[in-house]
Formats: C-alpha cells, sequence, structure tokens
C-alpha cells in the first residue's frame, strides 16, 4: 500500500486475496491486487545487481524470507548499498542501507514491482480480426513448429510419387528386385515420418487453438462487464449473448480453417514447381483449371455477401426473441402469452428459413460450377499424359504421369481451399463485425482512471441538468441542493419525476450530465469509478440473487469478508432471523431466481448484501415497495440503525416510511420543487401535501391504522 500510495493510489486491503492456499501473500498475488486496482504491476525474481537499475523508477516490494516485506526507495551503486525501508516503521524514520550480504540472509529475490498506469495499448486493443491474429501470433515458438512439421510433411509427399515412378520407370522395365526393396525401406521411412509429424503437427494446432480461446474468452469477458449499463438497458441479453457466441466461430476460423489453409498453401509452394519440372504442359493444365474454380468461387462471393449479411440480422432478431421469451419467462406465463411469443418465435424462425434457404441455393451454383472443372482436371490429365506418352518421341515415361496424377491432386485442393477460404473470410468478417458491435463500444474506464478519496458521504448538486439519450425533456433540470454526511434522504415525487436517475448519476452509471456533481468536495467525475460504486451500497426493488449459498450472496465473492461479517450484516438488515430458521441457515442453498425465498427475504438478503462493505452511501431505490407489510416494517424498522454513520438516499412512493428522514426531497418532472423536513414540506410544499393526503385518506377509508399499508395509487397517477 506503501509503495502503491508512492504513485498517488490507495489500494484497498479489503480487495486483497490470497492466492489458493497460500498463507503468507505471494508476489503474484500482491500483484494481482495492485492491477485489479489499474496499476501496471509485474511480480519477478531480482538479483542484487538487478536493484540498481530498478532503484530509480520509484519503489520496489521486496518480499523476505521470514514473509514480511521491506521498500526498496534507493540505491547507491558506488558505495554499494541500497536503501530499503520498513512498512512498519515511523514515517519519518530514514531508509535502512543494506548491503549485498546482509540482504541475502533475508532475502531470495521475490519482488513485484509497480507503475501508476498500464499502457492503454495493453489495457484496451480494439477488438478486430488483427488484434485476433496478432495474439494468434503470440505463440511464435508453437507456430515455428507448426511451420517446420508442415514443410517437412509437405516433401515427404513428394517422395512417394516420386518412388512410384522409379518402381513403374525402373523397378518394372528392368526387373530390380535389389531397387524395390530399398524403394520400400525408403516409402515406410517417409509413412512413419509423416505419422509422427502429423501427429505433433495436430497437437501443436490444438494447443495454440485452446490458449488462443482462454485469452479471447477472458478478454471478451473483461470488456462486456465493463459496458456501461446503458449499452444493457437497450440491447436485450439474448442479442448480446449471440453476438458474443460468434466470436468462437472466428476463432475457429483462424486456428482451423485458415491456418490449415495456409500450411496447404506451403505444400503447394513446394509442389507447384515440381510439377512444372516433371511435366509443364500438364502443369499448365492444373494450373488453369484451379484458376478457372477459384475465379467461379471469387465471382460469387459479393452475391453471398449480401445474402449472409441477411441471415445475420435475422439470426439476430431470433435470438433476441427466444432470449427474451427466456428472461420474460414469468410474465409470459402469468399474462399467458404464450401463443404469441410462439407465433413471433415461428415468425424468426421462418424467417431464418428463408434467409438460409436464398443462401444455399446461390452458394449451389459455383460448387455445381466446380465440379465438372475439377472432373476435367482429373480426367483431363490422364488422358493428355496418355496421349502426351504416345507421341512422345523422347520416350516419355509413364511412370511420369503416374507421379503427376498423384501430385495434381494435391494442388488442386490447396487452390480450392483457399477460393472456400475467401469465401468464408466474409463470413468471419461478419461474425467479427457482430461481435465487435458490442465488445468495441466505449467502456467505463472504471479502473485505472481518477482519483480514490476517502468517503465522508457529504453530497451536492449544482444546477444538475441531464437528459437521457433519445429523449427530448431532460430527466433532470437544474436540480441543486447539498446534503451533509450522514443525512438521511428521501426522495418522492410522481413515477417518472426523476428520482431513479438522481441515484443513478451518483452512482456513475450515467456520466453525461452538465453541472456539477461532487461527493466531499470532489468532483464525481474525477473520482475512480470502481472506487466509487464501491463506496455505494445500492438496493433495487427488484434485486439479482446468485446461484450459490446465502452466506456467498451476502459476501458477494468480495475477499476479506467472513461469515462472522455476514451475520453482522445480515443482523443489521433484519435478515437474521429468516436466515437462522432456514434448515442450513447460512449455508441455505439459494436457487438461480431464488425460487425458495419470499419477496420479503430476498429483499433483506438484498439489504445485507449492499451492507457488507459499510459503504459510506447507501441507496435505497424503491427497496421496501414490493414487500409485505410485516416485512417492510421489518426493515423500516432497521433503517434508523442502518443510516447511522452514513448517508443514506431513500427513495419510496410511501411517504410514511419517509417521515423519519432528515430532508425529504420533492421532484416533479426532473424540477426539485423542494427540499426539507417531513413536517416543514407538509406545511409549505402543495405537492407533499396533495400526495400526503391521497396516500393517508385511503388509509382512514379502509380502515387501517398501519401506516405502511397505504396503497400506492400514485405511482403513474
Ligand atoms: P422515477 O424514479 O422518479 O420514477 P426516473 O428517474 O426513473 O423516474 O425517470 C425519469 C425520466 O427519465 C422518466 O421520464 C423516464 O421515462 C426517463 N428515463 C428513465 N430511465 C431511462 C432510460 N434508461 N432511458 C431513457 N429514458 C429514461
Amino acid at each position: 500500500m506503501m509503495a502503491a500510495r508512492y504513485f498517488g493510489l490507495e489500494l484497498d486491503p479489503v480487495d486483497f486475496r490470497l492466492g489458493q492456499g497460500e498463507t503468507v501473500p505471494s508476489p503474484a498475488a500482491l500483484s494481482a491486487w495492485a492491477q485489479e486496482a489499474g496499476m501496471w504491476s509485474r511480480a519477478l525474481r531480482l538479483k542484487w545487481r538487478n536493484l540498481f537499475a530498478t532503484a530509480g523508477a520509484g519503489p520496489v516490494v521486496l518480499l523476505f524470507n521470514d514473509g514480511s516485506a521491506g521498500l526498496l526507495t534507493g540505491a547507491n551503486p558506488e558505495a554499494k548499498i541500497v536503501l530499503i525501508r520498513d512498512p512498519r516503521a515511523p514515517e519519518a524514520d530514514p531508509p535502512v542501507a543494506v548491503d549485498e550480504m546482509r540482504l541475502a540472509e533475508v532475502w531470495s529475490g521475490e519482488a513485484v514491482l509497480l507503475r501508476a498506469e498500464r499502457s492503454q495499448a495493453e489495457a484496451d486493443p480494439p477488438f478486430t480480426l488483427r488484434w485476433l491474429i496478432g495474439m494468434v501470433l503470440k505463440e511464435g515458438k508453437h507456430l515455428r513448429d507448426l511451420m517446420i512439421a508442415s514443410f517437412t510433411i509437405s516433401l515427404l509427399t513428394i517422395f512417394p510419387p516420386v518412388l512410384t515412378m522409379q518402381v513403374v520407370d525402373r523397378v518394372l522395365s528392368h526387373h530390380s528386385y535389389s531397387t524395390l526393396t530399398l524403394i520400400s525401406l525408403i516409402l515406410l521411412t517417409c509413412i512413419v515420418f509423416e505419422t509422427l509429424l502429423g501427429y505433433a503437427r495436430r497437437i501443436i494446432i490444438l494447443i495454440v487453438g485452446v490458449r488462443t480461446d482462454a485469452k479471447l474468452n477472458l478478454h471478451i469477458f473483461n470488456r462486456l462487464v465493463r459496458l456501461p449499463l446503458d449499452y444493457f438497458e437497450r440491447h436485450p441479453a439474448g442479442e448480446t449473448m449471440y453476438r458474443i457466441s460468434q466470436i468462437n466461430q472466428v476463432r475457429q476460423f483462424i486456428t482451423g480453417k485458415l491456418m490449415a489453409t495456409l500450411l496447404d498453401l506451403m505444400t503447394l509452394a513446394v509442389l507447384l514447381p515440381f510439377l512444372f519440372w516433371l511435366n509443364s504442359t500438364l502443369a499448365w493444365v492444373v494450373l488453369v483449371c484451379a484458376t478457372a474454380i477459384m475465379l467461379i468461387i471469387v465471382a460469387y462471393l459479393r452475391p453471398i455477401r449480401m445474402i449472409f449479411a441477411k441471415v445475420m440480422a435475422a439470426e439476430t432478431m431470433k435470438s433476441a426473441a427466444l432470449g427474451e421469451t427466456i428472461f420474460g419467462i414469468k410474465t409470459v406465463k402469468a399474462l399467458a402469452l404464450e401463443p404469441q411469443r410462439k407465433s413471433l418465435w415461428d415468425e424468426r424462425v421462418a424467417d431464418v428459413g428463408k434467409w438460409r434457404l436464398a443462401m444455399g441455393l446461390l452458394s449451389n451454383w459455383p460448387q455445381t460450377l466446380v465440379t465438372p472443372i475439377e472432373r476435367f482436371m482429373w480426367m483431363g490429365i490422364i488422358m493428355l499424359g496418355a496421349y502426351l506418352a504416345l507421341s512422345s518421341d523422347t520416350g516419355y515415361e509413364v511412370g511420369g504421369l503416374f507421379a503427376f496424377m498423384m501430385l495434381s491432386q494435391r494442388v488442386s485442393a490447396p487452390l480450392v481451399g483457399l477460393a472456400r477460404l475467401i469465401e468464408e473470410w466474409e463470413e468471419v468478417g461478419g461474425a467479427m463485425s457482430q461481435a465487435g458491435e458490442v465488445l468495441n463500444r466505449p467502456l467505463e474506464d472504471a479502473a485505472s482512471t481518477g482519483v480514490r478519496p476517502k468517503f465522508a458521504g457529504a453530497v451536492s448538486f449544482q444546477d444538475v441538468t441531464f437528459t437521457y439519450a433519445g429523449t427530448k425533456l431532460p430527466a433532470l433540470d437544474r436540480i441543486s441542493f447539498e446534503i451533509p454526511a450522514g443525512t438521511m434522504l428521501g426522495l418522492v415525487g410522481r413515477s417518472g419525476s426523476g428520482k431513479s436517475t438522481v441515484t443513478r448519476l451518483l452512482q456513475g452509471i450515467n456520466r453525461e450530465y452538465s453541472g456539477f456533481l461532487k461527493i466531499d468536495g470532489a468532483d464525481l467525475r474525477s473520482i475512480n469509478l470502481r472506487h466509487l460504486r464501491s463506496n455505494f451500497g445500492v438496493v433495487l426493488q427488484e434485486n439479482f440473487l446468485f446461484r450459490g449459498t446465502i452466506r456467498e450472496n451476502i459476501l458477494a465473492g468480495r475477499p476479506g469478508l467472513t461469515l462472522e461479517d455476514a451475520i453482522r450484516a445480515a443482523r443489521l438488515a433484519g435478515a437474521e432471523e429468516f436466515i437462522e430458521r432456514m434448515p442450513n441457515g447460512y449455508e441455505t442453498y439459494i436457487e438461480e431466481g431464488s425460487p425458495n425465498l419470499s419477496g420479503g427475504q430476498r429483499q433483506r438478503l438484498a439489504i445485507a448484501r449492499a451492507l457488507i462493505t459499510d459503504p459510506r452511501i447507501l441507496i435505497l431505490d424503491e427497496a421496501t415497495s414490493a414487500l409485505d407489510p410485516e416485512s417492510e416494517a421489518l426493515v423500516n424498522a432497521n433503517l434508523a440503525r442502518i443510516a447511522r454513520g452514513r448517508t443514506m438516499f431513500i427513495v419510496s412512493h410511501r411517504l410514511s416510511s419517509l417521515v423519519d428522514c432528515d430532508l425529504i426531497m420533492v421532484l416533479e418532472r426532473g424540477k426539485l420543487l423542494d427540499i426539507g423536513p417531513h413536517e416543514a414540506l407538509l406545511e409549505r410544499c402543495s405537492v407533499y401535501r396533495t400526495l400526503w393526503n391521497q396516500q393517508n385518506r385511503h388509509m382512514y377509508k379502509e380502515g387501517h391504522g398501519h401506516a405502511a399499508l397505504a396503497p400506492t395509487l400514485i405511482q403513474g397517477s
């Protein structure tokens, strides 16, 4: 943390995660911690002489054999000493000068290097075919082996035909048994070599493929989760998933077809000169035929590409329909919308079928046209070869014809493969742009930029105006207010008045506002996004619980937290009593969508999860709106305790649950009407008074004494 502070970054010990089976922080784990926080960091082994070179560029963390650490802050090569600071020593103490002997006693070379900023290029290359190919090419050593293996295999393929030629010409005409034996032995050796090399080649391709896959998947996910929420709100999940899955097609193409064809072309480079040497007339026949085939395929590329774009579009729509139905299945069933969904699906399927058929019909043509040429090439060589042999005065040998026939097939295959490759290149380009459509959007720069102040929780809005993209009226219109740290602020207003938008701006979900938004006096835009959000606790009306135990859900994978923390958070959220009544307590397993929990229980778990990090600012956005009165009363009773020591933003349309707030803010069509405590608002704000009366009149009419039962007619009124 001291080293990071030198570069102006605060590392949070809560984020630190020990590696598997470690008791003492390893260099790798420390380095990963710094990288998480957006720094550049490497764990490595240094030698004594390296220390002089590294010491100039900022402090280096040295990990000592006993599990402690020191900070290398300087070095003096002339005096042969390095300066090391003990992190536990008082700040004012000077660093200790150490020589090689003394250092070697406690240090065996483990070190962590840190820099403030990782280079932009390393962190965020745009997602293009070139980048992908570059990634494959990074497997340099494997690819070199692959080339060597393939080249050797190509050479080996020449041997059998040449030897067959010898058999036909020499052995048969001279009845030479010894030559036959020799040739057989050579052939046998060739076969053994080819088998072994083929085996090795396939393994290399496999390894390169698997490694690329893993890297690619990590990269994709990393980008995906850093897309702004905005994107996910505008695009159905099914569509995104389909687009992303297109990557696999691209990857398979690069490490499969593309690589195979390139290797085949290498064979061609070896074979073609040899064919011309054998017989140039026949070689020309092969070359002309193969070129004709290529031309035919190329001619069809453009029309096929156009239809293919339609196929892709239809497929995307189809996936979106499927995804929507699955994610909205509760609504579908509840409203008996199955027939409508089904007919939508039918339409989408029919659409895909139509375009796939069209594409199939079109791409049938080049295949059909190519077949006769392929056949002609094959048969033509035999006929022409026989003719040449018959009419040759120089005694053209039949063996040569045999060899030529065996080899010519190897020539046409790579050429046709190349043409098909160009065709497929189009598809892959399509797939690539599908994936790029998702992955090449501007990302939230969560990790690396911005300051990381310690929050107290004072919030101020100055003339904040915000309009959602694609809408005309501003969702927030020149909002200005200021609250000190520890305030419990209620937000009320009709549906659509901008309450949630206030909380969204605070969390940095939407950043294109005008005016100033400050937390503890620091401009929101200058604050590191991840730092900002990890200082917020947010509970929404609908909260997603992940598959896992209750404990895991409350901790949500945050490192450095224990069951005790989970219990404390659960108690604060009023969730403790029901968790303890569960058959397995905190180890009770929650399925996806949490069917084994009631709405109230789910909500209290969500509150516990939001409280686990003890956030300075807590946002409850209609968090209790969907609860039954009893659960709501339970949560509300805890609100005062929950609020202790933090700023709270409570959005609720039930005014009764906000009476105890320090301040209540009344919004109306994006404008701030008034802000003040309940009593004051009741007196001076007519909108507030109307809302209050509406809710309470109902309460009295229905004869319920409990405020939480007040019906909620103001929504959408
Ligand atoms: P409230 O929380 O008070 O119900 P919101 O803050 O959600 O209101 O919405 C304020 C206005 O902004 C509404 O008119 C709403 O239609 C619009 N709005 C909210 N979210 C989005 C969004 N993601 N995209 C476009 N418009 C939005």
